[in-house]
């Protein structure tokens, strides 16, 4: 097992940590600001689906996080909590339901006479509800070796860092740990592909 620094203490540097240390992996986090003053605490964050690059990996990455999620809703103390949502839009012909939005529990159209006035369709859904987005092209979680240290980058989550933080971390234990594929939920692993 390996010492790990993790810098960062949002969202996406805890989950890491957590991962890391259930793995068995020495963990210390260090981070200029703690937990409670980061951009993660105030996000009042609902899981949801990505529609970031790289689409395979962020779309498996979310399925992850939304696994985690609902078994830690079983848990009062855990404060993530399933909540019925009603998502409106106002974007005529936007009725389609994209292919990465067909995870979402229990999604289902509004029918058109119940959609709220002004906006032109609707849907609902049972949804886990979370807690900047500092955005880039792609999310980045790749690692790189400086000198004799592996540095694991897991970054660029833009507004979906809740929702993907669970699945990255479960990919930042792979590259950390240099080896086969851990096994994300609802997506089977595949060896010898290093995801
Ligand atoms: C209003 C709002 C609503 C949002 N809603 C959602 C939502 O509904 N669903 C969702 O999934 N996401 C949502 N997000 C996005 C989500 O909150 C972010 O993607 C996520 O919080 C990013 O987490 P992070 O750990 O990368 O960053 P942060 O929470 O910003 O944490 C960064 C950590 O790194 C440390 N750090 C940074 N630089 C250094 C340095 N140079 N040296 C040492 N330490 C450093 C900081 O001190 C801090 O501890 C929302 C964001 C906002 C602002």
């Amino acid at each position: 097992m390996s010492s790990v620094l993790v810098v960062g203490a949002g969202v996406i540097g805890l989950t890491a940590a957590v991962t890391l240390a259930e793995a068995g992996h020495d963990v210390t986090v260090r981070a200029d600001r703690p937990p409670l003053e980061t951009t993660s605490v105030v996000a009042g964050a609902l899981w949801g689906p990505s529609f970031q690059e790289p689409m395979a990996d962020t779309h498996a990455w979310t399925v992850h996080s939304l696994g985690v999620f609902q078994e830690l809703a079983t848990d009062p103390a855990s404060g993530v909590r399933l909540i019925p949502s009603l998502s409106v839009s106002a974007v005529p012909g936007f009725d389609e339901i994209p292919p990465q939005a067909r995870i979402i529990p229990d999604l289902r159209a509004v029918d058109p006479a119940a959609v709220p006035a002004g906006f032109t369709s609707a849907a609902r859904a049972t949804m886990p509800l979370v807690g900047l987005r500092p955005e880039r092209p792609s999310v980045r979680v790749e690692a790189e070796r400086l000198g004799s240290a592996l540095v694991v980058h897991d970054y660029g989550h833009g507004g979906n860092g809740v929702s993907l933080s669970w699945g990255c971390a479960a990919r930042v234990r792979e590259l950390v740990e240099g080896g086969g594929p851990h096994r994300l939920r609802g997506r089977p692993s595949t060896p010898g592909s290093g995801r």
